[in-house]
């Protein structure tokens, strides 16, 4: 079988010049058209699973257009995700409020806009629920264990497996409609492992939930498929992804299985131009300050715990460095003791696969903005890719 290699969004260092020529850096760059190819490749590769896009990953309201256009569903998590999307043209039906713990507006607005399903992982929310959303179609979250994980999402949320049941007979009897069972294995999941044990464990469930009079429709597996890294963790997505289809076909003929991709959506979609607007010598080696740090775009460093490709130019001496942002505190160091060529002031370095988790935590601390984003296939050097790229390859000469 042929899986194909996941292809990433990544400028050219005469894109980025070009660009940097005319917007003022910070400035990320993301691809609409990168994005569809990965709902595309997780549509081909889990067919018989369908996507609710986690929007809080990246809400740039194009790439939210593209993938609504392409007919995606949304995961959201509060009324100001709802009332996006809602601005965009798409219904309440196409959404699953997967917060477990739901604030009163949250509440409000879904009752509102017609979202009416929803999780919910403890007895307390049950009449919450109940109260502003009569009769809502609810799935109670499990859960489950997986060390391969880079963001741990079980400590936090998630019933015990034996209060499952126990917690959708609660919800029948305050008048809501149990539909199904939800997890999530953990953010960028490593581990397939984790899926099937999260399958089974979830297909037990289904059978007791029948064995007490509940008929479950509904299953969701939530999020945690990996962007694959240049840092060589080197996950095969697409056999991934077939595992966890061909169990979820094997165990849930007749349900109805979704996924929420968010990381794995826009990760490798976006690029940051930042400019080198400092540089000193510590113990015998440059620092370079960027003009966006852990405050800004890079906030994943702290937030998600990533590190992203960085990519400098130049054909000076090589010599390790570090990178730090532009801000006032200590915590703002983006690189430590990578290899890379000498910088200058005004020289310009590309970051790439920041496209999730990332603007979405920025802040405007020390009075810094926030970085525009960009959207690349508006851009006339998309344009002029496009046209390279349709040409053919020149011959090449043998001597
Ligand atoms: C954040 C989140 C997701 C998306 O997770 P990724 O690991 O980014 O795919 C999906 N579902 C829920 C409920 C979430 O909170």
């Amino acid at each position: 079988m042929c899986y194909g290699v996941m292809k990433k969004f990544h400028l050219s260092e005469e894109e980025m010049n070009q660009l940097a020529e005319r917007y003022e850096t910070p400035f990320l760059v993301a691809s609409a058209a990168q994005v569809e190819d990965n709902y595309r490749f997780l549509r081909q590769h889990m067919p018989h699973v369908g996507i609710y896009y986690a929007m809080k990953a990246n809400p740039t309201p194009q790439l939210l257009e593209r993938v609504a256009g392409l007919g995606s569903c949304f995961d959201v998590a509060s009324a100001g995700e709802m009332v996006q999307l809602q601005a965009l043209g798409v219904a309440g039906s196409r959404m699953i409020y997967a917060n477990p713990v739901k604030d009163r507006r949250g509440l409000r607005t879904a009752a509102e806009l017609g979202v009416r399903r929803m999780t919910f992982d403890d007895a307390s929310e049950i009449a919450k629920m109940a109260q502003y959303v009569p009769g809502a179609d609810v799935l109670v979250r499990i859960a489950v264990r997986n060390n391969k994980a880079l963001v741990d999402l079980n400590t936090k949320f998630g019933a015990p497996v034996e209060q499952a049941i126990p917690l959708l007979q609660q919800a029948k009897a305050a008048g809501l409609n149990p539909i199904g069972i939800c997890f999530h294995v953990g953010s960028q999941s490593l581990s397939t492992a984790a899926y099937e044990e999260a399958l089974l464990l979830s297909h037990g469930l289904f059978q007791q939930a029948a064995e007490a009079g509940m008929h479950l429709t509904d299953l969701d597996i939530g999020g945690g498929f990996p962007v694959p890294s240049r840092e060589g963790l080197d996950v095969d997505v697409a056999g991934m992804l077939h595992t966890i289809d061909r169990a979820v076909a094997r165990l849930f003929p007749d349900t109805a299985v979704w996924c929420e991709p968010g990381r794995f959506m826009c990760g490798n979609a976006m690029n940051l131009v930042t400019t080198v607007i400092g540089t000193k010598e510590r113990q015998g080696k440059p620092w370079y300050i960027l003009d966006e740090g852990v405050y800004g775009a890079l906030s994943g460093i702290i937030f998600d715990h990533w590190s992203y490709p960085l990519h400098c130019f130049g054909h000076g001496a090589r010599q390790q460095a570090t990178f730090a942002g532009p801000s006032c505190d200590g915590i703002d160091v983006l690189y430590r003791d990578v290899t890379v060529p000498r910088q200058h002031i005004g020289d310009h370095v590309l970051i790439t696969e920041i496209g999730s988790y990332s603007t979405v935590s920025a802040t405007r601390f020390n009075g810094f903005g926030l970085a525009p984003v960009l959207i690349w296939e508006e851009q006339p050097e998309a344009a002029k890719r496009q046209e390279q790229e349709s040409q053919p390859v020149a011959q090449e000469e043998v001597v």
